[in-house]
């Protein structure tokens, strides 16, 4: 394949993650090499990382901004708060789930699986009835992914807490907010996260290369204690580095302006208006999804995700064809289903930088693609309910009013 050929038009991204970057963003990010020594740097540093607690809707925690991914963030949030053979609870119902088992088992952490099928989320009674009979309070941390990226289901974190409370457990509440973070509801005082990761190419919807993570007092105290063997994820020396605006090592100068500005766009909307804005996005790719005919792999609707939505294609039909059709044929981009669930499902991303009329080429293109992979699918069954919605919901841009 030619990779150097460009369509004309763009290319209509809806995976979810990476996700499209504002050209504010871009041309923020856009400038000479700079010396991150030079004496204008500590101020703008320290703006960056109080900027970050925005983000984690926190007032107590720690930010920490490290050059990395999502994946980062997981190896940080358990090798600055764990030792070896430490009990950590867990949920698996997806493949980012099952990718941060792994790294907690190669760590050599002692792992209890709660394996949930692919679909649903964290189930908090069974998570309650473990803490309730650890009476030694041996397990030392219960990590859940909030947004399941691969199946389209939204964890209750909240829920989680008062599990973890209702068993009295001091254990640590470690949250993958990769998908979640800057889209959907996340309060990281209020819910008592003690680690909270995300990335920076979703709903900051930045380039990938950014691994945020936000770390309470409890988890601080922690680390002190802490024996999983980290260097490059060391909270300690960010610690020692970053109260006088300096970083341990060579910071992403470009990522640190993205992010500034991105962050600078999610204050200037405002959280509640940028939560609110992805459940419309949301509601309206469901409502094409019900028009068509099809199912969300999401079980239950407490759990349906407004980050990204996940749609199951019927027996018999390969979800991938779907997928690499809508790119060939309409440069579009929509996820393929992982692992288990690969053929059976496809992804569309409404995460970060998105609005009702781009989301309508992604649901125009998915129908379209769908079609001509052989589905029964009448044009304008999905698209017509979606525009609908979006036509009666969308809010007026409020400085145009
Ligand atoms: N966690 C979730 C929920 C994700 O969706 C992803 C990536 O898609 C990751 C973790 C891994 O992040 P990264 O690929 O940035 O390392």
């Amino acid at each position: 394949a030619d990779y150097s050929y460009t369509p004309a038009g763009r290319n209509h991204l809806f995976v979810p993650g990476p996700v499209n970057i504002h050209d504010r963003v871009l041309r923020a990010m856009n400038v000479p090499g700079q010396n991150h020594r030079d004496p204008w740097f500590a101020a703008f540093f320290k703006d960056v990382l109080a900027d970050s607690k925005y983000v984690f809707q926190t007032q107590a925690g720690t930010p920490f901004i490290f050059s990395g991914t999502g994946t980062g963030g997981w190896e940080a949030a358990l090798t600055n708060t764990l030792s070896p053979g430490d009990k950590i609870v867990t949920f698996r119902y997806g493949q980012f789930s099952h990718l941060w088992i792994d790294m907690m088992q190669r760590m050599g952490l002692d792992v209890t699986v709660i394996d949930r099928p692919w679909g649903e989320g964290a189930d908090e009674a069974i998570l309650q009835d473990i803490l309730a009979k650890d009476k030694d309070k041996k397990i030392k941390a219960v990590a859940v992914v909030h947004n399941e990226t691969t199946t389209g289901v939204t964890s209750d974190i909240k829920g989680v807490r008062a599990a973890m409370d209702a068993a009295s457990h001091p254990a640590l509440l470690l949250v993958d907010g990769v998908s979640s973070i800057g889209a959907l509801e996340f309060k990281f005082d209020e819910w008592r996260v003690d680690v909270a990761v995300t990335g920076s190419q979703k709903a900051l919807s930045l380039p990938t290369g950014l691994a945020l993570v936000c770390a309470s007092d409890k988890a601080l105290d922690h680390m002190k204690t802490a024996k999983l063997p980290r260097c490059y994820y060391d909270f300690a020396d960010q610690l020692k580095t970053n109260p006088a605006g300096s970083t341990p090592y060579t910071p992403s100068l470009s990522m640190l302006y993205g992010l500034k500005e991105s962050i600078a766009m999610l204050k200037a909307e405002g959280m509640d208006n940028v939560v609110a804005r992805h459940h419309r996005l949301a509601e309206g790719t469901r409502k094409a999804v019900e028009g068509w005919g099809l199912e969300l792999l999401c079980a239950h609707p407490r759990w349906r995700s407004d980050s990204l939505t996940v749609i199951k294609t019927p027996q018999g039909i390969d979800s991938n064809k779907i997928v690499k059709h809508a790119y060939s044929r309409y440069n579009l981009s929509i996820g393929i289903g992982l692992s288990q669930v690969n053929g059976k499902v496809f992804r569309i991303g409404h995460l970060g930088n998105m609005d009702e009329l781009m989301m309508c080429s992604a649901i125009s293109g998915a129908e379209m693609a769908m079609i001509d992979s052989g589905m029964k699918i009448k044009p304008g069954s999905g698209i017509g309910p979606a525009i609908q919605y979006w036509q009666e919901t969308a809010k007026v841009i409020p400085t145009r009013e």
